[in-house]
């Protein structure tokens, strides 16, 4: 049955179909609308051989060629545009036509959209719109799969690098960890304590080598002192069952026998999920550490007794003002009913306001404890009176351990027994200061009532001796004004003595001569030093200023003194007097006079006081030398009076020398002169 397609049905089914009608020419009849899109024109009417160049089969060059090969595939070239057809020459029997049925051949969708073709341009039939398709998922997964290419090729790298890195960190960990103090230790989860690893150092620190750490399982109780073996074991059971970390102190038998203390910790190890893998820790060595520390503990414990027995209120303060420790006498002091470890940790500042009251200035109290712990500075025996009476002298101490300040120390102690006794003496002193005083008003009244009769005494024997008296009479007249003038010279020093004593005696400041006042000494002395046969030396410095300022009499009287002295206590050999010119602190100038001579000296034990009242070296020589025990008194008075000092040196047998310097001012004479009374004859 013939069989007869419509044009517009075979548009569908082949829309890229070229028809040609000829024998010899070829002319194209119709040509399929996806054609005429990809080709842009239409060429129905043109010859077929022109406008297409058959590239295969090869050699076709006429109508004849074609119909010779219609079982080979062809491909049509239009000459333009550059597109290509894969066709079969259909050559119906009876006709002189052949048809080209096929497809365009398209290497991608561009190329499609190129020529203004879509896939709807092909027959439902024509595989090329799938080919594309799967061209191009093809071509998608290739991207994908080199894409994914350089990924491994990259992680590869980096794996690479991270194993070399891997290498080098373990390598690192490894040496740190054998290099450390601390034995580092992974153990297996579980009761016992069964160890993975343990470094090297291990044999160091406990004497034993890894492997038997690693291989004896629990060999960790083997070598745990007896002691603490239960405790340790129990704290590791807990802590493994309960995926817990676990520390520990204790006490281990060293490879060589002797124990060591170390410390032990360790905690669970977990992977992302939290699932426990093992537990890794380190074991330290502190034995120096528990020694010390049990020392410190020690120490404490013998600073708790210390401070506990002592009769001293103590308070330990840390720096935070709490009660760091106390004893029994300073809960008692400050009226605390408490035991004093209960006050451990109590606020200081709040007991110190409360105990405020017990003492007689609460606020000046409270006020003064602050001022000492503003300034940290140690405070030693200050005292504080309590409102009952009580007196105590305070200590604060503030502890500074290296230059850090950790808190301080109060310490209480009742002196009220001393002060009370103090307070005693010196009422006691007081009253005999007002005695004394009164004693020596009392002298000096009497003295001065004595001295205005003693020199009408003396008048009158002067006027008996002018009369004509016997050769007895004589004698005795003159042994009357012997010891009249004796008299009057013992009440003359007392009355000096009291003045200098009561600060009443005032100096002059007038030209003084130096030279003068000691040629009238030596003019004096002369006679009595003659008579016992003695050398008497005289040296005065002449470069001594010409303009100096002082009391002629009071000198007078110092170097009458001594050397009326010197002459008195030598029986044989010399007496020295030199005046020099000094210095004194706060003088203008000052005279330097020393007095040294070959007598009988002053025994040591007596020269401390020779300088006080009524002080004599040797009660019997003084019987044989007379005197009163006054004048070297006298004599310190007016040196020091003088703004100097006096002092001796002397050998028993051998002499003594009395050196005294004494202050003097300089330039033209001032003011009125307060007299100055008489210098007495010793
Ligand atoms: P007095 O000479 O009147 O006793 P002083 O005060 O002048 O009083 O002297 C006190 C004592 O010091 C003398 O009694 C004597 O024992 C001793 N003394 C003073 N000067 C000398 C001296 N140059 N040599 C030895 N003893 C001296």
């Amino acid at each position: 049955m013939p069989f007869t397609l419509q044009p517009e049905q075979l548009d569908a089914i082949a829309p890229f179909t070229v028809a040609c009608r000829g024998t010899t020419n070829l002319v194209i009849e119709r040509v399929g609308p996806s054609l005429r899109v990809a080709l842009g024109a239409d060429p129905t009417g043109q010859d077929f051989l022109s406008t297409f160049q058959v590239e295969r089969p090869l050699g076709v060059s006429t109508a004849a060629d074609i119909r010779a090969r219609t079982d080979q595939a062809f491909l049509l070239r239009p000459h333009a545009p550059d597109l290509l057809l894969r066709m079969q020459a259909i050559c119906p029997a009876d006709e002189d036509r052949i048809i080209f049925v096929g497809s365009l051949v398209v290497s991608s969708e561009e190329d499609m959209s190129r020529l203004g073709l879509s896939f709807g341009d092909f027959a439902v039939s024509d595989p090329t719109p799938d080919l594309l398709i799967l061209k191009r998922s093809q071509e998608r997964n290739l991207q994908d799969l080199a894409l994914l290419n350089d990924e491994l090729v990259r992680s590869a790298g980096e794996l690479h690098a991270a194993n070399l890195t891997l290498g080098e960190t373990e390598r690192r960990y490894r040496a740190l960890v054998e290099q450390q103090p601390l034995v580092t230790y992974i153990d297996e989860l579980g009761d016992e304590v069964v160890s993975q690893f343990t470094s090297e150092n291990v044999l160091e620190l406990t004497g034993y080598p890894a492997e038997r750490w690693v291989h004896e399982p629990d060999f960790l109780f083997k070598v745990i002192h007896p002691d603490d073996a239960d405790t340790v074991r129990r704290a590791h059971v807990a802590a493994a069952r309960a995926h817990a970390p676990f520390k520990a102190d204790f006490r281990l038998t060293h490879g060589d026998g002797h124990t060591i203390w170390v410390q032990a910790e360790d905690r669970p190890v977990c992977d992302d999920e939290g699932t426990p893998l093992y537990r890794l820790g380190y074991l330290m060595d502190i034995t120096e550490r528990r020694v010390a520390a049990d020392a410190l503990r020690a120490a404490g414990t013998r600073l708790e007794t210390l401070i506990g027995s002592l009769q001293a209120g103590v308070l330990l303060e840390d720096k935070h003002r709490h009660v760091a420790l106390t004893n029994e006498a300073f809960c008692t002091l400050f009226h605390i009913p408490v035991a004093p470890a209960d006050l451990i940790g109590a606020d200081c500042a709040g007991a110190a306001e409360q105990s405020k009251l017990l003492t007689s200035d609460p606020e000046r109290f409270v006020a003064r404890i602050d001022e000492i712990l503003a300034q940290r500075q140690a405070v030693y025996a200050e005292e504080v009176e309590f409102a009952d009476g009580r007196v105590f002298e305070r200590d604060y101490v503030p502890i500074v351990v290296e230059g850090v300040y950790g808190g301080h120390l109060w310490s209480y102690r009742d002196v009220t027994p001393r002060i009370e006794a103090r307070r005693e003496i010196e009422e006691a002193h007081d009253a005999a200061v007002a005695a004394s005083r009164a004693k020596s008003e009392f002298l000096a009244t009497v003295s001065h009532e004595i001295r205005t009769p003693m020199h009408g005494v003396l008048g009158t024997i002067d006027l008996l001796e002018r009369t004509a008296l016997s050769p007895e009479q004589s004698e005795l007249a003159a042994m009357a004004k012997g010891s009249a003038g004796g008299l009057l010279s013992v009440i003359n020093d007392m009355l000096d003595l009291q003045k200098a004593e009561t600060g009443n005696m005032t100096l002059e400041h007038v030209p003084v001569d130096v030279g003068a006042v000691v040629a009238a000494v030596v003019d004096i002395i002369r006679v009595r030093s003659d008579a016992k046969g003695l050398r008497l030396e005289l040296e005065v410095d002449d470069g001594l200023p010409g303009d100096l300022l002082g009391d002629p009499g009071r000198l007078r009287q110092i170097l009458l003194n001594l050397v009326a002295n010197a002459v008195k206590f030598t029986d044989r050999g010399s007496v020295a007097v030199t005046v020099r010119g000094a210095e004194l602190p706060g003088q203008d100038t000052a005279l330097r006079l020393e007095v040294a001579d070959t007598g009988i000296g002053i025994p040591q034990e007596a020269q401390r006081d020779i300088f006080e009242p009524f002080a004599q070296a040797d009660s019997s020589s003084t019987r044989r030398h007379d005197g009163t025990g006054l004048g070297l008194a006298i004599t310190r008075q007016l040196v020091e009076l003088m703004g100097g000092s006096i002092g001796l040196q002397s050998t028993p047998g051998m002499g003594t020398t009395v050196t005294a310097v004494v202050g003097l001012r300089r330039g033209p004479a001032t003011g009125p002169a307060t007299p100055a009374p008489a210098a007495p004859a010793p």
